[in-house]
């Protein structure tokens, strides 16, 4: 039995997450689930999987699921640090990180420092601490598998998942290009947030889906890649594929170049590192070539997608740069999809809040929340 804590069940991951689990039950044994907000389906997720414990972040939704839950043998427990408690319980082995956000920090740390397989979803945690995440998972011994599906190409696509010595050149981030890939700027100026968060190919959560349409999804996920795989930049390129069917590729010295491919479904990454190195049903009708009939590649352009090159940017700059583009991001994102900043004006929000915060390296934990808190605080001002 391999025994599991869902971070953010109740998002979008999180529930794929459980599609794929009830499918195994003689496999999986659910011992945490946490949530925030969506308490009915907290609720309704506790009863049909029985978790030993259920977290939320504030007290007023703990009671609430307290009250629903009477009688069941679920305890519900709340506050930052019982999120990162049921992230490292010794009888838990797998730990799916999937809140959305610089919120996903400190409880994925907490698996990554108990030595917990990691299933990583929640990228922003790896953009804003960088190295000292990596360092962390060294240290502990923790397997990190990667559930983004770019990246979870590329682990699929590298020898036994390593690169130093492999004869590997480049990885090749595939991209759909979102809803606005043809979009002139004078259409993008105008755009609302039901029509950033309405993907052509996945259906996701609203922050990472506003990434999407910025792209600066992509240029996180460049970030991402960097420290994954520990690959310079410089060999990490973006090939926009409007049918999001080859998930990324890796191309090697001799001319070589593995894709990994699949229907745009985060069943099939979620079930590839779950049961990691064996292989599981996950539910994802198999793919078929001849109804897709034609894959489609272009080159990004970064005057109408600046996130991306902003991203590019905070990787050269190195230091604080990325933690300071994460949090600079999650505002003006936040602030876009409750109206009070226009699409276009992300990007300036990110830029202004790079140029103003000078360069510092990051040496620990309180450097990271330092640098985001700053970022916020700069970014929030922007927005005023
Ligand atoms: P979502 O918004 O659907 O779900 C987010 C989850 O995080 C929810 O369970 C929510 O309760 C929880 N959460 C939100 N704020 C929180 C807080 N302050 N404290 C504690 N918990 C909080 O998001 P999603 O689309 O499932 O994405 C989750 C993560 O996975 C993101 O980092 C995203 O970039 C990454 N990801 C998602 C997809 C996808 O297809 N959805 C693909 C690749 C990577
Ligand atoms: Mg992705």
């Amino acid at each position: 039995m391999n025994r599991l804590t869902i971070l953010g069940a109740t998002g979008s991951i999180g529930v794929s997450t459980l599609e794929v689990v009830a499918r195994h039950p003689d496999r999986f044994e659910v011992i945490a689930l946490t949530g925030h907000r969506r308490i009915d389906l907290l609720e309704a997720q506790c009863r049909q999987f029985s978790p030993r414990y259920a977290v939320v972040v504030g007290a007023t939704e703990a009671s609430r699921l307290t009250h629903a839950l009477r009688g069941h043998k679920t305890e519900v427990l709340f506050g930052p640090e019982a999120l990162a408690d049921v992230a490292a319980l010794p009888e838990v082995d797998t730990v799916m990180a999937a809140i959305v956000g610089a919120a996903g920090l400190q409880p994925t740390l907490a698996a990554v420092r108990a030595g917990k397989k990691v299933l990583l979803a929640n990228k922003e945690a790896l953009v804003m601490a960088g190295g000292l995440f990596m360092a962390e998972v060294r240290r502990s011994g923790a397997v990190l598998l990667p559930i983004d599906s770019e990246h979870n190409a590329v682990f699929q696509s590298l020898p036994s998942g390593k690169i130093l010595g492999a004869g590997v050149e480049r990885f090749l981030l595939t991209a759909s290009g979102g809803p606005f890939r043809t979009a002139s700027l004078e259409r993008m100026a105008s755009v609302t947030p039901d029509e950033a968060c309405a993907h052509p190919q996945w259906v996701m959560g609203r922050k990472i889906s506003v990434d999407s349409a910025t792209m600066m999804n992509k240029g996180l996920e460049v970030i991402e890649a960097r420290w994954l795989f520990d690959m310079p930049a410089e060999r990490i390129d973006v090939v926009i594929h409007p049918q999001s069917i080859i998930h990324s590729l890796v191309q090697y010295v001799d001319g070589s170049v593995l894709a990994q491919m699949g229907n745009p479904d985060m069943r099939t990454p979620i079930a590839h590192a779950l049961a990691w190195p064996e292989r599981i049903a996950s539910g994802v009708a198999p793919l078929d070539l001849f109804q897709v009939a034609q894959l489609n590649f272009e080159r990004p352009d970064l005057t109408r997608f600046p996130c991306l090159a902003l991203a590019y940017q905070a990787l050269s700059m190195g230091g604080n740069a990325a933690t300071l583009l994460n949090a600079a991001n999650e505002v003006a994102v936040a602030a876009f999809l409750s109206g009070e900043l226009t699409f276009l004006r992300i990007a300036e929000v990110i830029q202004s809040v790079l140029e103003t915060v000078p360069s510092a390296p990051l040496m620990t934990l309180e450097d990271v929340l330092a640098a985001d808190t700053l970022a916020r605080r700069l970014a929030q001002e922007q927005l005023s």
